[in-house]
């Protein structure tokens, strides 16, 4: 998806903002402060590994699950950044299997990434968020990247699942806590979306180049989604055009919730 339609060129809507993304050092992180930084934002990147943060980014260097250094890490980003309008909670990890699979300290860790993870980073953030809201309201937003896992029952993705679901209430009651502060709460639903993470699934199986054709078969589109196209979703709900809309979940899915499987 093209990010925006003036002479090729994408929208300067974010011009005078200045955002915040996790886990922007690689797959949709890396490709919505590629996008934000195209339209016009300021753009810092949180990530346990941010070499692969985009050009043009600023670098910071946190795991979400250390408070203390996501504290320290979001000062500094804001410290450069002068301001924060836009947070972009990505940064989340996957897990496979039934209940029986996952032990209770395999829970505790990918809860602590996905769950934990956000609230600890909106908790670093809010401050600067709400100073941007005190003079731009509706320019401010924190936008979570979700999965259709919080919706759709999955095989074989009992903690991922439950973690997702999390962080479709989390998105909900943050939205009602913070609607009147003038920060918009929303997330994106996305289903298969093509980024190293998927990569790494698939290196797994015995025929990687097979189980990738397999699993594009199965997108109602015949491919998966990108993360461009995931991104693009984000940047939509974060910019100020988007103003009317809080607590909100968009499936970025290529159809998988609402169309039927494609004929074999
Ligand atoms: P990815 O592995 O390509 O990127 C994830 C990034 O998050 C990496 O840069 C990684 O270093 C960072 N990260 C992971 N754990 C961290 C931690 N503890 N602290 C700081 N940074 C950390 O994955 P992706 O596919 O781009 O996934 C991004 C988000 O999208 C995740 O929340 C994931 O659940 C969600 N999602 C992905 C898909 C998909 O099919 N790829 C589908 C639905 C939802």
């Amino acid at each position: 998806m093209s990010p925006g339609p003036r002479h090729g060129r994408p929208p300067a809507d974010f011009e005078g903002m200045a955002a915040l993304v996790t886990g922007g050092g690689s797959g949709i992180g890396a490709a919505t402060a590629a996008l934000l930084l195209a339209r016009g934002a300021r753009v810092a990147v949180l990530d346990r590994d941010p070499s692969g943060a985009p050009a043009g980014t600023i670098p910071v260097r946190a795991d979400v699950t250390d408070a203390a250094a996501v504290r320290a890490a979001v000062d500094e980003a804001v410290g450069e950044l002068g301001a924060l309008h836009t947070l972009v909670g990505n940064a989340g990890i996957g897990a496979v299997g039934t209940v029986e699979d996952n032990d209770d300290a395999e829970w505790g860790r990918v809860w602590d990434v996905n769950v934990v993870g956000l609230v600890r980073t909106a908790r670093a953030a809010l401050p600067a968020l709400r100073r941007a809201a005190a003079k731009a309201p509706g320019r401010v937003s924190i936008t979570h990247t979700c999965s259709i896992a919080a919706t759709a029952g999955l095989p074989q993705r009992a903690l991922y699942s439950a973690s997702k679901g999390a962080v479709l209430s989390l998105t909900l009651a943050m939205a009602a806590d913070h609607l009147g502060e003038g920060i918009r709460v929303n997330c994106v639903n996305p289903g298969t979306a093509d980024t190293p993470w998927v990569g790494r699934l698939l290196d797994r199986a015995d025929d990687p180049a097979a189980e990738r054709a397999a699993l594009e078969a199965r997108q109602p589109l015949g491919r998966m989604v990108t993360a461009d196209e995931v991104a693009a979703a984000i940047a939509s709900l974060a910019s100020p055009a988007a103003s009317g809309i809080t607590g909100t979940a968009l499936a970025v899915d290529g159809g998988m919730q609402g169309l039927r499987p494609r004929p074999a």
